[in-house]
């Protein structure tokens, strides 16, 4: 089966290189991609997933680390979002243990009607670790503590396509450069039937992956697929990118994010650099002031002058019409406040490949893709606006429009929810499980007013022991770890002497 991939970023070449991996003998791909165009250069921060994505095409972690001058993250440090002053960690990993099948955050929520326990964090080994700036493979042992986290990558987007382009052609896949400057539809069935590139070669195929960028060619200009728009919810349109030198010390291993005056700050420590930003809404702040903020904010030496990106908040209404399949930004576009883009990108691919058209494209198999994506997409959507809207501050127009906008009701049902009970919708797959919500919940100040009564049938002071036990024992986990630039270091020499 013939496979063309319009785009050579993270999207097209990570999808070039699942498919040439994963389908070997199956389907015969090609990238076409435009030097002159280039790529978006951004997307540094990922979520545990990638990992997952990583493994099953039998990449090697320490290989993909070096080559992409990759740290390792344990979750996201969000300061000043509910409040000024505030900072919590949003982690790869759970709060307490579950008692008897009660989550341990509700046995947290009752302690606090006998005095104030420690922040929920305390009970955490992923926030313990990433606040000592240590990092450990964690342990696999469902039984153990130390198993009770996750991990992501930090890596260098402009290293991270060309490693996937590496890996694809080394299993297959082909590589054409050039523009694409017409695209011709089949006149009777509307399917794509090629694209011709501006040196005159044109290339058929039985399906398009549209990894083109915010272009969205096939998808988009071709087909003229919807557009659903959520900047109403999620205003930032805009982004001011400027990378800094490493500063001296600990490498954090986790991503920063800074609520601002219309918007939030990224801080995204590599191995040789740290990856800034300032996301934020042209409707409430213009271009220069972006930029003479993000400056102010930054640490260290800028190693590059800001660079300015627009985007939109939403997704076009179908992924996969008729024979092309969009991924990556030409699929949609939720801004990175919780690094999700890349995910959603190898959630497509991974969902592409389980779904292959073989014998030609069954519409009820397209109609299973567009349903699993836009599941994606709008959970994501909903727990980017609780990030904006949970907040008290009214420091600026744009937390007051934030804080005081209608929300989906698809959210406002979930935070009732919790207010009233403690609870999380619960669902199978996925982005953003209960920590997730709970850890965004009580870090922007939602604390509910009941949650479940198993809860309260422990003795109170047994209920206290058990809790500072807890977090003795999380305590003694972190100070064997070793720090996370050591533990770098270890990895690359252990990459070195395997080598
Ligand atoms: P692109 O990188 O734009 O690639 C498009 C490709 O299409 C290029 O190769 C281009 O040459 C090609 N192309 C386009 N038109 C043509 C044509 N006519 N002919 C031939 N080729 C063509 N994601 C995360 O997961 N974590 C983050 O921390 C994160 N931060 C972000 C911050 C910002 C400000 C932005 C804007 C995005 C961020 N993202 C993040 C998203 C991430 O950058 C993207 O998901 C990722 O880079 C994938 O991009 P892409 O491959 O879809 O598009």
């Amino acid at each position: 089966m013939k496979i063309v991939i319009i785009g050579g970023g993270t999207a097209g070449w990570s999808a070039a290189a699942a498919i040439a991996r994963l389908l070997p003998g199956i389907a015969d791909v090609r990238v076409i991609e435009s030097a002159d165009i280039g790529i978006v250069g951004v997307g540094e921060a990922t979520l545990p997933h990638v990992r997952q994505f990583v493994q099953q095409l039998g990449i090697d972690e320490a290989a993909f680390m070096r080559a992409t001058h990759a740290t390792f993250k344990l979750g996201i440090d969000f300061r000043d979002f509910g409040r000024i002053g505030d900072s919590y960690i949003h982690p790869f990993g759970t709060f307490g243990r579950e008692l008897a099948q009660v989550p341990f955050h509700h046995f947290w929520l009752e302690s606090r009607k006998t005095g104030s326990p420690p922040d929920i964090g305390r009970f955490s080994l992923a926030v313990q670790a990433a606040r000592a700036g240590r990092f450990q493979i964690p342990r696999d042992d469902d039984l153990s503590l130390a198993s009770s986290y996750g991990y992501a990558y930090q890596f260098d987007a402009s290293l991270f396509g060309p490693f996937m382009r590496d890996f694809a052609q080394a299993h297959g896949a082909q590589r054409t450069e050039g523009r694409v400057v017409e695209v011709r539809q089949d006149p009777e069935t509307g399917d794509i039937a090629s694209v011709t590139l501006e040196s005159g070669e044109s290339f058929a195929a039985d399906l398009f992956i549209d990894c083109s960028g915010f272009r969205s060619l096939l998808l988009g200009e071709t087909l003229e697929e919807a557009w659903e728009d959520w900047s109403h919810w999620l205003p930032c349109d805009r982004a001011i990118a400027m990378p800094t030198a490493s500063p001296p010390g600990e490498i954090e291993p986790f991503t920063r994010a800074t609520a601002l005056e219309a918007g939030w700050a990224w801080r995204i420590p590599l191995q040789h650099r740290v990856g800034n930003g300032y996301v934020y809404s042209s409707a409430f702040l213009d271009d220069e002031t972006a930029a003479e903020s993000l400056r102010r904010t930054v640490q260290g030496p800028a190693l590059a002058d800001p660079r300015l990106l627009r985007f939109r908040a939403g997704r076009r209404r179908q992924s996969w019409v008729r024979n092309v399949v969009a991924i990556g930004l030409a699929s949609g576009f939720l801004e990175p406040l919780e690094s999700t883009s890349i995910y959603l990108s190898h959630m497509a691919i991974m969902r592409l490949i389980e779904l292959f058209p073989v014998g030609g494209i069954n519409p009820a198999d397209r109609a299973e893709f567009n349903r699993m994506v836009d599941k994606e997409y709008d959970r994501i959507r909903d727990f980017l606006i609780l990030h904006y809207h949970a907040t008290t501050r009214s420091d600026s127009p744009f937390w007051d429009h934030v804080r005081t906008m209608t929300v989906p009701d698809s959210l406002s049902g979930k935070m009732e929810m919790w207010k009233r009970t403690g609870r999380i919708e619960k669902y199978g797959e996925g982005l953003f499980f209960e920590p997730s919500w709970i850890a965004v919940y009580l870090g922007q100040n939602i604390v509910p007013e009941g949650w479940d009564t198993r809860a309260a049938l422990p003795e109170p002071d047994g209920l206290v022991r058990a809790l500072d036990g807890l977090q003795q024992e999380i305590g003694a986990l972190v100070q064997a770890m070793p720090g996370h630039r050591a533990f770098l270091q270890a990895e690359a020499q252990r990459l070195a002497d395997a080598a």
